[in-house]
């Protein structure tokens, strides 16, 4: 099969686009003929390599995508050949104690398609059958594979970790991403009012839902305007996702027993934490990655029925994800970088 494939670390430029070929699968695993996918900041993080993250090469990334069942292992249970499926790539092992409550993304032997194995930036990709989730046939595979990580994650943020109920208020900082695109429509549709900061595209940001932009770059000390917005109460939630840019101003915005989530530190993992703030105020600093099962359905759900139209900045062919690589690192970008692999079409 022809995949995007890299035999080192480094920039765009070590992805080749090349013959590779796949292994057998287990199995509890399927094989999918891969229609769409969508590029994330992991994808970067695991193409630039860092000391902390072993990886066998070559590597094929890609944690986010839509296809067809074309082969299924010997125990496969879950769904049969032929059927349109979208991906969790939060693998899991299905029998640790996280696993058998239910919180998969807390499994002690969590893995990440696309990370820790051969994700789908390919013709064809292996995964378990119990990370997929069979769509209709008429589910607009492009649509879902531009949403179905940023959707589960901020679902998941917002919903069960947060908490968020009509009323509340919700601060999504620095948007511009799939991530927080994704966030402001699911704060939205959880009845909240969202305050996000921006540098682009204030009035896409507003027609998202955002009850209220700040632009950072005409606003370095933003939290003081949200702070005069929320009648100087403080916001509910925070959604974080910038991490050190971010994470201080971030903290100062929250009203007393607020909370931070945070999924995410594009700009660097040392944010500054004012402590006497964090007992003071009774505040609550969560982390998130991934979701659950049951999180992973849900966000499938709203995916179909429209309640998040992800964003898409632009689309490329599988043969140019080093273009497309490259677009997700420019400053100026704005929502999902979509590669086509077969596109939405159905099998022979
Ligand atoms: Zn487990």
């Amino acid at each position: 099969m022809k995949a995007a494939v890299f035999y080192e670390h480094g920039d765009a430029s070590v992805i080749q686009y090349r013959e590779v070929e796949l292994p057998e699968i287990r199995p509890d695993e399927v094989k999918i003929e891969v229609h769409y996918a969508s590029l994330n900041r992991l994808d970067i993080f695991v193409r630039n390599g860092s000391p902390a993250l072993k990886i066998p090469l070559p590597h094929i990334s890609g944690s986010d995508f839509t296809g067809r069942v074309v082969e299924v292992g010997s125990k496969v249970k879950e769904v049969t050949l032929g059927a349109k499926v979208a991906v969790n790539a939060a693998k899991f092992c299905g029998k640790c104690q996280q696993c058998l409550r239910g919180e998969q993304s807390l499994c002690r032997n969590f893995s990440m398609v696309g990370e820790h194995s051969w994700g789908g930036l390919a013709e064809y990709a292996i995964v378990p059958a119990r990370n997929l989730q069979v769509l209709p046939e008429e589910a607009d595979c492009r649509k879902i594979a531009a949403g179905t990580l940023t959707t589960l994650t901020a679902w998941r943020m917002l919903s069960s970790l947060a908490n968020v109920r009509p009323g509340n208020t919700v601060l999504i900082p620095g948007a511009g991403g799939g991530l927080s695109t994704a966030a402001i429509q699911i704060a939205k549709y959880l009845g909240a009012k969202v305050i996000v900061t921006t540098s682009k595209k204030e009035e896409v940001v507003k027609a998202l839902g955002a009850d209220y932009v700040i632009n950072y770059i005409d606003n370095p000390n933003w939290s003081n305007e949200v702070w005069k917005y929320t009648k100087k109460k403080g916001v509910d939630v925070v959604f974080e996702s910038v991490g050190e840019a971010t994470w201080e101003q971030s903290l100062r915005s929250l009203a007393k027993g607020g909370v931070l989530v945070t999924a995410g530190a594009t700009t660097g993992f040392k944010g500054k934490t004012n402590i006497g703030l964090v007992f003071w105020k009774q505040l609550r600093i969560m982390g998130s990655t991934m979701a659950n099962r049951r999180e992973f359905e849900e966000a499938i759900h709203l995916l179909l029925n429209g309640t998040v139209e992800p964003v898409i900045d632009s689309e490329f062919t599988l043969e140019e994800t080093q273009e497309a690589e490259k677009r997700l690192e420019v400053p100026d970008r704005f929502g999902k970088v979509l590669i086509r692999v077969r596109g939405c079409q159905t099998t022979e």
